[in-house]
């Protein structure tokens, strides 16, 4: 039987830390599937010796490829470039901390081999997460479901064995706001949970913050669903009946019983303090969605590559090299 070519994809963003670990234990896994395989390493801006470390294994071992980006364009868009540049009959998306476990991959193998064409890994538990990241997370998994009409499956991260025609697929969507696993669900094909236990990071620390979480959960819902619109029609309605109910009390009061008619600065400003922080509200999301909007129209590629080793004659479809 001919051997296939695996490719791993492996964003990395300061994570000098877990490098060795990693390598070893990819290498461990890949070495016993009796496959060709290659592993791409995306160097996503890093501070620290990520770079310099990724480059000394590639010297060494051919088998290991860098995309080194010319700065941090974040997770999303790192796994973008590695399918982009990815050669492989399939591809396994993994995360560089081994929070997600290389020793799955066989398992996901398997499953390709039976038809499946997404092998996406659940989580059914987190090790070493804050709560607020879990409590966080579930929340967040459960609205975006309840908000699209794209079947996005919940505790689901990037984790996941992706056939060749997948990635084709997702080659041809070019949004800058990338939500890879909505956009997976999106693409369709034969998909299957695996279920596994997230493990504690291995070394160093999240490269998630709050900020970076609330702009990818952000990018979750505006890419997927329309309905935050909604709610100002919704709430801009509702907020009228009553208001008109409202005002025909203040007239009859006012008619039948001029006297008691109240000087009523109090109420006055509390309504229009609550009015006008709806109206801003809406208006900023609104103002997200035209910002996104803004982002597409500029057209400017998804991410720009500084280098590229030992793989510098492959051509990807969104980034031109031009040495
Ligand atoms: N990562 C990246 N660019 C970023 C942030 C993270 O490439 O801007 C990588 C990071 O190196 C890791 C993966 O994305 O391999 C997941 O990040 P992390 O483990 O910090 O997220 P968490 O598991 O805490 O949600
Ligand atoms: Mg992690």
């Amino acid at each position: 039987m001919e051997k296939i070519l695996i490719s791993v994809i492996v964003p990395m963003y300061n994570e000098e830390a877990v490098i060795p670990a990693t390598y070893s234990r990819l290498k461990e896994v890949l070495d016993g599937l009796k496959e060709n395989y290659e592993i791409i390493f995306i160097n996503d801006g890093s501070r620290d010796r990520t770079r310099d470390m990724l480059m000394e294994i590639c010297e060494k071992d051919k088998t290991v490829k860098l995309i080194d980006f010319a700065r941090n364009f974040g997770h999303q868009v790192a796994i973008t470039a590695g399918m982009d540049y990815a050669a492989g009959e399939c591809m396994v998306i993994i995360d560089g901390d081994l929070q997600d476990p290389p020793e799955l991959i066989p398992k996901m193998m398997e499953l390709w081999r039976q038809g499946y064409d997404v092998v996406y890994g659940k989580r059914i538990s987190r090790q070493g997460e804050t709560i607020f990241k879990k409590v966080t997370a579930k929340i967040f998994y459960r609205l975006l479901r309840s908000l699209t009409d794209v079947n996005i499956p919940v505790d689901t991260g990037d984790f996941r064995l992706i056939d060749r025609r997948v990635c084709e697929a997702l080659k041809q969507l070019p949004e800058r706001s990338r939500y890879v696993r909505g956009l997976m669900s999106w693409v369709g094909f034969k998909q299957t949970p695996i279920e596994f236990e997230r493990s504690e990071r291995y070394a160093g620390e999240t490269k998630y913050p709050l900020k970076k979480m609330l702009k990818l959960a952000m990018d979750g819902i505006m890419s997927f669903s329309y309905k935050p619109l909604k709610l100002s029609s919704w709430l801009g309605s509702l907020l009228s009946v009553f208001s008109f109910v409202y005002l025909i009390i203040v007239l009859l009061q006012k008619i039948f019983f001029p006297e008691s008619a109240q000087s009523g600065w109090a109420s006055l400003i509390a309504v229009s303090l609550f009015f006008n922080g709806i109206t801003l509200l809406m208006l900023g999301i609104i103002g997200e969605y035209i910002g996104r909007i803004y982002d597409e129209a500029k057209g400017r590629p998804l991410y720009i590559i500084s280098e590229l080793k030992n793989m510098e004659d492959r051509e990807g479809p969104r980034f031109k090299m031009t040495k």
